[in-house]
């Protein structure tokens, strides 16, 4: 995931700091607290920020930040630019937490649209935490690390090492999903931010009582689905319409009608199954092949409204 600059020193660093999409999501709980207990399946996939952190000695720590948006990007705009930028956030906490007086210097290319479901904050700040636990080994102990990113944020934590992963709690919990398949996929979004406060919001008044779903349920339809014959298309469609179940989906679209029509026309274009990924409003339909994304792909591009761009899953660990 991370690569040392060609020509630096061993003071830079550049990341490529990975969206994701979520393979299902159950709202299994509300801690006393507001903060929501969920269980996922977190997919890292090939749309991703580029971010340079370079540090150098300094009387005093500061964070310089500059950023663009990359010249093919779609929905991104209304990030912050300055301060409140998670990447930033990230550098101040690691420097705060360890003590360290170093002057760190962010450059951050964006690709990945912002309040979309995509992880794309928590992802820039994940590759922040990397790179200067790299550039500055030693400077966290590893569970040090861990609190610090869960403290900005409840994806972080998936995005300091990105690799599929089952989460549980509030984001806190992960384990590892080995072989993960590459997939084809189309991102899908009607050009509408959604926030996850909101979502979390609309879901508390829609459904005071717990979810029917028992923990555990979305990390067994996903082994039953990567269990099934390949050839045997239909009952993996099935399946697969179970293992992409979103528990946020019903307050999601509520919020967010155009939701419905995207997914509609996912399945339309041909996926074998359509996901809401986290709180959307970016949904992705899982295609039996790239050729096949491409034309759903073209029959967006025909419709004209909103955003849609082809994806992989990234390789499993
Ligand atoms: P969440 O992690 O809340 O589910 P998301 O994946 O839907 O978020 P993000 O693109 O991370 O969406 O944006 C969430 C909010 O974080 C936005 O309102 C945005 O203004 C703010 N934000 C802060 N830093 C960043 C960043 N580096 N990139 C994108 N958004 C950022």
């Amino acid at each position: 995931m991370a690569e040392a600059a060609a020509q630096s020193s061993a003071m830079r660093r550049r990341e490529t700091a990975c969206a994701k999409v979520n393979f299902g999501l159950r709202v299994l709980g509300r801690r006393a607290d507001g903060y929501h207990l969920i269980e996922s399946v977190l997919v890292p996939v090939d749309l991703a920020d580029e971010i340079s952190v370079e540090v150098a000695p300094s009387r005093d720590s500061r964070v310089d930040f500059e950023c663009r948006v990359a010249p093919d990007a779609e929905g991104v705009e209304g990030f912050p630019e300055g301060k409140s930028n998670l990447a930033v956030q990230a550098a101040d906490a690691f420097l705060k937490e360890s003590r360290r007086p170093l002057a760190v210097s962010l450059r951050l290319l964006k690709r990945i649209p912002v309040a979309a479901g995509l992880g794309g904050g928590s992802s820039d700040a994940g590759a922040v935490l990397r790179a200067l636990d790299a550039l500055v080994p030693g400077a966290l102990a590893p569970h040090q690390l861990a609190s610090l990113a869960l403290s900005l944020g409840a994806d972080v934590p998936f995005f300091l090492a990105p690799g599929a992963a089952r989460v549980e709690g509030v984001g806190e919990r992960l384990s590892p999903i080995r072989g993960f398949p590459e997939l084809s996929l189309v991102l899908a979004n009607p050009g509408e931010g959604l926030s996850t406060g909101s979502v979390f919001e609309a879901w508390d008044s829609l459904a005071p009582a717990l979810t029917a779903a028992d923990p555990g349920s979305t990390l067994r339809s996903l082994s039953d689905w990567l269990g099934l014959d390949p050839g045997d298309s239909a009952r993996r469609k099935l399946r697969l319409r179970e293992v992409l179940e979103n528990d946020l989906e019903e307050s999601a679209r509520r919020l967010c009608p155009s939701i419905d029509r995207i997914q509609r026309a996912l399945l339309e274009w041909g996926a074998d199954g359509v996901g809401l990924s986290g709180s959307g409003a970016t949904s992705f339909g899982v295609f039996a092949s790239e050729s096949k994304a491409k034309e759903a792909i073209r029959q967006f591009a025909l419709r004209g409204d909103g955003w849609a761009r082809l994806a992989r899953t990234l390789p499993g660990r």
